[in-house]
């Protein structure tokens, strides 16, 4: 049994190398390089294999010698391949991606899957369709989170008109995590943005956002005579 300190990062971290295998100190790992709060950090049953209560040296001044839980290079992997990333803030993606890096993972996003609110900057930057869409979202439920498609990246309402359901998505997001225009209907064909308004809808998708605009300008002055 050998101790090293390797760098993951800035961060240099205490290691035990034994013949076979080599392991992590699992709460000092949690902490100092994956940022994560203490107790969010337990690891669960199913990695109990993977896990020795062994001696590390911390070094005189931070801790001396403690016997704590380690857990082995291929425990470690197998829980990064699980870990839930839908929770984790931008900083814990950035650090949880240089330990993917040390071990030669592939990294994940970095980007927050989910916001409470997007700025009026980023939403103005959306077409008049998009944004009367998102409007109309907006007035039934106010408090709605958004989410950021994963193929164009915009961000829109966590609501049926913009993203489609996904049966093997899971009860708590049962939604794609691809926004509708850029996705496709159950039936193959190209799907769009939902408006409430079918007439709106059809013409946005024939013929385009300039097009509905003055579609849109027309029936309103028609309102008014
Ligand atoms: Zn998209």
């Amino acid at each position: 049994m050998l101790q090293e300190e390797i760098k993951i990062g800035e961060i240099s971290v205490p290691i035990i190398k034994e013949v076979e295998n080599t392991y992590y100190p699992i709460s000092y790992l949690m902490e100092k390089v994956l940022l994560k709060k203490t107790g969010q950090g337990g690891l669960k049953k199913e990695y109990s294999n993977y896990i020795k209560k062994l001696e590390v040296n911390y070094g005189y001044d931070t801790g001396g010698i403690q016997k704590v839980n380690c857990i082995s290079e291929e425990g470690l992997k197998e829980y990064l391949k699980h870990c839930k990333i839908g929770r984790l803030s931008v900083e814990q993606r950035k650090a949880m991606n240089v330990l993917l890096e040390y071990l030669h993972m592939e990294t994940i996003s970095e980007d927050e899957r989910f916001l409470k609110t997007v700025p009026d900057k980023i939403i103005n930057k959306y077409n008049e369709y998009i944004r009367d869409c998102i409007n109309y979202v907006l007035e039934q439920e106010p408090n709605i989170i958004w989410q950021k498609c994963t193929k164009c990246g915009n961000y829109y309402p966590y609501h049926i008109n913009f993203f489609g359901e996904n049966q093997h998505c899971g009860k708590e997001y049962p939604l794609n995590t691809i926004c509708r225009n850029c996705g496709w209907t159950e039936t193959r064909r190209k799907d769009y943005i939902i408006h409430p308004n079918s007439e709106f809808r059809t013409v946005n998708n024939k013929y385009g956002v300039d097009i509905y605009k003055l579609y849109k300008d027309q029936i309103r002055l028609d309102k008014l005579h």
